[in-house]
């Protein structure tokens, strides 16, 4: 019996699943009530904090769902683990610029950048997530388009940005553009700090269903075939920061608890793989007090409990 994959539910696979994915959904479902929307953008403090939708893709091609999980919702952070990937396919030596440490400090923080001269911690801090953007720009000119059409393309479903998030992230912003400073006077920048700022809100701004992430992020599971963007010696470090960075100072509380690599958003979104097996997506707006989803989180280690599914 495969333990540890899906391997012990063969047979009946997606009912299998599809049963773990809504009791993972009611489970998130009664931790969310313990979370709180995000206001820090405006555009995005009304969403309707009881959404919660689910959906899991596996290697050997199931897809199941749970709850609300046909509902486009605000990547925001989630696109950076894909601006990262759409980055390294053009420069693979991108990691030299961004780290790859965990980092204690919030994902906005400006006084960790300070502390070492100007070199981000990681890719998924917004430091090190503005330097990728940055970066993107000179490679493909749009970063936002670029990263959306990356998703696009691995998941076949549409992945569109939001211009009213964009616009009110950017009229509501001095975080990231104090960051953005901080970096430029460190000549970490290629392009103008405005620039850079306008990519990188229209880049947080795509929204896509859990499907849709589920899906981008099955190639970071598949360790058989070369068909996905990167290769596999890349796709192990992404993974591995993901599972030292990717939900911030909670990393350390998200691999005991979990044990999976996963990215968060505070639109609601978390992102969890399980190597050589499959990816999961959960979404539900409520965030606890680093930023990531507490329904979301609840869900998925529910889900990674349940299945077997855990890298340790
Ligand atoms: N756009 C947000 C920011 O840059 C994204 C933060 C997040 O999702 N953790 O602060």
């Amino acid at each position: 019996m495969d333990v540890l994959g899906i391997g012990a539910i063969d047979g009946h696979r997606e009912p299998a699943l599809r049963e773990l994915a809504d009791r993972a959904l009611e489970k998130g479902r009664s931790a969310a009530a313990r979370g709180r929307v995000s206001q820090q953008i405006p555009a995005l403090g009304s969403v309707d904090p009881s959404l919660f939708g689910i959906a899991v893709a596996t290697v050997d091609g199931a897809v199941v769902t749970a709850g609300d999980s046909t509902v486009p919702f605000s990547l925001q952070s989630l696109t950076k683990l894909f601006s990262l990937c759409a980055l390294l396919r053009h420069e693979p030596t991108a990691w030299e610029q961004v780290g790859w440490g965990p980092s204690e400090a919030g994902f906005g923080s400006v006084a960790e950048l300070e502390q070492h001269q100007g070199r981000p911690r990681n890719p998924f801090v917004n430091a090190g997530a503005l330097v990728v953007t940055d970066r993107l720009v000179h490679h493909a000119s749009d970063a936002a388009e670029s990263v959306g059409r990356l998703m696009q393309e691995l998941s076949g479903e549409e992945v569109a940005g939001d211009p009213r998030v964009a616009a009110s992230e950017a009229a509501s912003d001095h975080r990231n553009r104090a960051i953005a400073h901080v970096l430029t006077e460190h000549g970490r920048l290629l392009n103008s700090v405005d620039d850079v700022l306008d990519h990188y809100f229209r880049q947080c701004s795509l929204t896509a269903t859990t499907t849709a992430v589920a899906r981008s992020a099955l190639f970071l599971a598949d360790r058989s075939s070369h068909r996905g963007p990167l290769d596999t010696a890349t796709i192990r470090r992404v993974n591995a920061v993901l599972l030292t960075a990717g939900m911030y100072g909670a990393a350390g509380d998200i691999a005991y608890r979990v044990g999976l690599p996963a990215k968060s958003g505070i639109g609601g979104g978390v992102l969890a793989v399980m190597p050589g097996v499959g990816a999961i997506c959960a979404y539900s707006p409520p965030l606890d007090v680093t930023g990531n989803s507490v329904g979301g989180i609840a869900a998925i280690e529910e889900f990674a409990r349940l299945a077997g599914w855990s890298v340790f």
